[in-house]
């Protein structure tokens, strides 16, 4: 068969402790992985298949960003999609997240990015700072999917990848 293989890289970003890795950990090796340093970047890969497609996806677990630290331009070239995440029990994270996206956006020059939004922790309910509206509505106000995840309980984890590649391919055709 003439099977399509196509390659892709996607970013995770997202205030320290997060989630970055663990949801990282989870969808490409399938399993919790705890604990894990914050200050590791590593690269993972997976093949993530849709619609006939084999994506070859390399996914960038960034090391935490803080409001402190310059936004990395490497982390804006040759990337194709974004995770933008937070933690649904830590308010800060949830504010951290519109600043790194702004840093982002400023360092790739263009609205025009996939991207897409994550609350992980979701399994946390009785520590949750940050409800699912307001992160729908930053979402919303983004234009760009949403999704509450736990990588702890597997909950919503392909979810995440499947909609960035949706957005990546939405963007652009044929690339
Ligand atoms: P990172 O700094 O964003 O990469 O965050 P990590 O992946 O290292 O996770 C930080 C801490 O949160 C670790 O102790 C993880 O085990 C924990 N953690 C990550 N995801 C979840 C989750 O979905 N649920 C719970 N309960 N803990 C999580
Ligand atoms: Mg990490």
């Amino acid at each position: 068969s003439t099977k399509q293989k196509l390659q892709r890289k996607i970013a995770v970003l997202g205030f320290m402790g997060v989630g970055k890795s663990a949801v990282t950990i989870q969808f490409t090796e399938g399993h919790f992985a705890e604990p894990y340093s914050p200050t590791i970047e590593n690269t993972f890969q997976k093949v993530i298949r849709h619609k006939g497609i084999e994506y070859q996806t390399d996914i960038l677990d960034t090391a935490g960003q803080d409001e402190y630290q310059i936004f990395h331009t490497r982390y804006a070239m040759g990337i194709h999609g974004y995770i933008l995440m937070y933690s649904i029990v830590s308010r800060r994270s949830f504010d951290m997240v519109s600043t790194i996206r702004d840093k982002l956006l400023n360092a790739v020059g263009t609205e025009n990015i996939p991207h897409v939004l994550v609350g992980n922790k979701s399994d946390l309910v009785h520590e949750r700072e940050v409800a699912t509206e307001e992160g729908q509505r930053l979402a919303d106000e983004w234009g760009v999917p949403f999704i509450e995840s736990s990588a702890k309980f597997n909950t919503n984890i392909e979810e995440i990848f499947r909609k960035l590649i949706l957005q990546c391919e939405a963007g652009q055709e044929g690339s």
